[in-house]
Formats: C-alpha cells, sequence, structure tokens
C-alpha cells in the first residue's frame, strides 16, 4: 500500500538542522512515530515528501521553512509584563505556553527570556526559519479507519485512546 491523504503512516524519523552534522534535534518516541496523513499532524513539506512511499522506503528530506514551521516574524515577539502573568508563573526559556486572543483562539508561544519587568514571549516555533532534514524509514502503511477519519487523528497503538 502506497503512502496518500488519509492513511495512517508509522515511521521512524530524525530530524537535524544541519545535512552534515550528527546532532539530532527531534525523532519519534521511542524512535516511531504513527500519524494520520492530511489532516495536519505533521508539517506539510514532509507530508508532500512521503505520498507515494511503501513500508520499508527509506528516504532524506530537506524542508525549506515556508513548507515546515514557517519563517521567523520579528513583530511575533512581545513583552508582557510579569503582572499579567499568573503569580506563581515559572520563566523557564523554551517553555511553550497557550495564549488567548481576544476572540478567544488560544495559541502557541515560547518563553524566549526576560527584559527588565518583562517576560519576552516569542509566537514563533522554535524551528522557524530553519531549513530541515529530515530522514524517514516507512515502518507501516495502513488504511485508516472511518472513526479516524472522522476524528482527523489516529486510534490504537501511537495515537489516540479515548
Ligand atoms: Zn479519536
Amino acid at each position: 500500500m502506497k503512502i496518500d491523504k488519509n492513511t495512517v503512516v508509522t515511521m521512524n524519523y530524525e530530524l537535524r538542522l544541519n545535512d552534515d552534522d550528527d546532532e539530532v534535534v527531534d525523532s519519534g518516541e521511542n524512535g516511531e512515530f504513527t500519524f494520520l496523513l492530511g489532516h495536519g499532524a505533521i508539517i506539510p513539506g514532509l507530508e508532500a515528501a512521503l505520498v507515494g512511499l511503501e513500508k520499508g522506503a527509506e528516504r532524506k528530506v530537506t524542508v525549506q521553512p515556508e513548507q515546515g514551521y514557517g519563517v521567523r516574524d520579528e513583530s511575533r515577539i512581545i513583552g508582557m509584563p510579569r503582572s499579567a502573568l499568573p503569580k506563581d508563573f515559572v520563566v523557564e526559556i523554551g517553555l511553550p505556553i497557550e495564549l488567548e486572543d481576544e476572540k478567544g483562539h488560544s495559541f502557541p508561544v515560547w518563553i524566549a527570556g526576560t527584559e527588565g519587568d518583562d517576560v519576552v514571549l516569542d509566537g514563533n516555533h522554535p524551528l522557524a526559519g530553519d531549513v530541515l532534514h529530515f530522514t524517514v524509514q516507512i515502518v507501516n502503511v495502513r488504511a485508516a479507519t472511518k472513526e479516524e477519519l472522522s476524528h482527523g487523528h489516529v486510534h490504537g497503538p501511537g495515537g489516540h485512546h479515548h
């Protein structure tokens, strides 16, 4: 079976920011990652590169920022007074937190540091602006169930249990 939209893919992957570097910045939990393709579970550039592959395939995939975690936008870096944050808020650089906009939609920001009485929050994903070098190995491909398609995510091993 070939990978396509609405197939469930299990893969091993390693992500590097430099093609000739050994430092792996991300990999699956226990080395494996299972997801439903075509529902936003992974970045668009990697998804597109996987379509058509079969079980056992191994690929190197390079993804540009536009198809990865986006380009960095300095206007998404904001200072927030400590007084606007919960009293027990701990500044831990690199930690993601959820903020809400005026319409009540939540969005993630990452704690970038402090500046005077402000905590600096960065709305850019930590990997925004980076060219991503993936090594992937396809472990399994199967059709999604109707229930998985209606939920938009995988059930069972490597997926949601509910
Ligand atoms: Zn579900």
